[in-house]
């Protein structure tokens, strides 16, 4: 027997437990589809490596879909400054709140903690069916919609098919979208550090010749490092002892924090620039990372997926109250248009920083330099990057503003 939805999700991630929940809010029947049941409890200790800072648009989104209560139950951590400088020149960039009308810039949260709080929230609205463990084998076009095979044998149909299965979707490769893209040859180098010095709720990043080393800062007062390394590099320091790592840090980190005194366990993750040529297809659409994967140096991937969600959610409700049938592609076509330029220029600011930071000789790092104490002390450009990094930027769907789209 087949299972019929208005509505499926592929991969139940941040972005995927988002779109379901925001479309199960407007009251479209929904099936969440993920290979794992994602954990919804732990022990307080230790913190996840796997961190994200939250904009202010994503946190919006989040309290629209009634996760967020859940989310700053299990922990989050709001920093209010930022600051970012560069380890070979003078120049230095300060972003504070105070410049701001919020209290604060964002919030570093586990990604964990956002998948329990949204699939939390699933459970509480009768529009949605989350089905774990559900790998999907297959998907076809047919009279009635998409139909959705998963390994087990079951069977789902739906009018629609959202793909959020992440940077290497299987879907995307199902319905033949291709990838724009190429590797950075660095790896993300992740851990949660104890430093001698308080983080002050400061979100801190120092530009190396390799990369950026961020600390962001935790709820428990730890740091979270996320440290842009070459590939080879990443791999060296993996298999570093505790101590020796420790020591490499506390000198790349210019002593900005004191002794770095402890290090849980680190992994490193390769970085890609890569885009869907396409988003969507007949009845069926990208979002996350599945549509676009972007350098981590501003942490903006799952806030960029984030404003997918939403925007798609949007949509398909908006459609669905038209009585529109979800078969259309004018939606789609919508959707496309609205996500793609957005999540392009983020990528495309993203790779011109990495490479500018990746050139090495004196002269162009004293530009360099003097470009960002220019940002730094001009006030109107200095709000526009802000309210940028907050992802308070124009033409936002209706959930990241606040408001509902049901
Ligand atoms: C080092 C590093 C630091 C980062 N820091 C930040 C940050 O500070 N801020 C930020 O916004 N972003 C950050 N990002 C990016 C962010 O982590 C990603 O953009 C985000 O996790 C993408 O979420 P997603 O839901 O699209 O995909 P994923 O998190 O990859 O989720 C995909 C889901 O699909 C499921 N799935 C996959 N295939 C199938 C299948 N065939 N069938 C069923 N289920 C399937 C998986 O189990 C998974 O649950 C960072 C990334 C890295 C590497």
């Amino acid at each position: 027997m087949t299972d019929r939805y208005e509505v499926i999700v592929v991969g139940g991630g941040m972005v995927g437990a988002a779109t379901a929940c925001a479309l199960a809010h407007g009251g479209i029947k929904v099936a969440l589809l993920d290979r794992f049941n994602p954990e919804r409890q732990w022990p307080a200790e230790p913190v996840d490596i796997r961190v994200s800072a939250l904009t202010k648009a994503s946190q919006n989104i989040l309290e629209m879909l009634g996760a967020w209560p859940g989310m700053v139950q299990r922990g989050v951590c709001a920093y209010r400054d930022m600051r970012v400088w560069d380890a070979s020149a003078d120049g230095e960039l300060h972003f504070d709140c105070a410049d701001t009308e919020f209290n604060e810039l964002g919030h570093l949260v586990e990604n964990r903690v956002t998948v329990a709080a949204l699939w939390d929230a699933l459970d509480t609205l009768p529009s949605a069916t989350c089905i774990t463990p559900a790998i999907v084998a297959g998907m076809q076009l047919n009279d009635n919609g998409r139909l959705v095979k998963l390994q087990d044998g079951r069977s789902l149909e739906a009018d629609l098919v959202i793909a959020a299965d992440g940077r290497e979707s299987a879907l995307r490769a199902m319905v033949g979208i291709d990838i724009t893209g190429w590797d950075y040859h660095q790896d993300g180098l992740v851990a949660t550090v104890t430093t001698e010095m308080s983080h002050q709720f400061t979100a801190w990043q120092r530009f190396l010749d390799e990369g950026p080393l961020a600390f962001l800062p935790l709820k428990n007062g730890q740091c979270s490092i996320v440290w842009t390394l070459s590939t080879d590099t990443a791999k060296s320091y993996l298999a570093l002892a505790d101590e020796d790592f420790l020591q490499v840090l506390e000198q790349a980190s210019g002593g900005i924090l004191g002794k770095m005194l402890a290090v849980g366990p680190r992994a490193a993750f390769p970085l890609r620039f890569q885009y869907a040529n396409r988003y969507i297809d007949e009845r069926f659409a990208l979002t996350g990372d599945a549509a676009h994967a972007m350098h981590p140096l501003a942490g903006q991937g799952a806030n960029a997926g984030l404003l997918d969600a939403a925007a798609i959610a949007e949509l398909v409700i908006q459609t669905r109250q038209e009585r529109r049938p979800l078969s259309s592609s004018r939606f789609l076509r919508r959707y496309e248009r609205w996500r793609k330029g957005d999540n392009l220029m983020m990528m495309a600011s993203m790779d011109i920083i990495n490479k500018t930071y990746s050139v090495t000789s004196p002269p162009f790092a004293s530009l360099r330099s003097a470009g960002m104490n220019w940002v730094n002390n001009t006030a109107m450009v200095k709000a526009y990057f802000n309210h940028y990094a907050m992802g308070l930027r124009d033409d936002l769907p209706k959930l990241a503003k606040g408001q509902i789209c049901w």
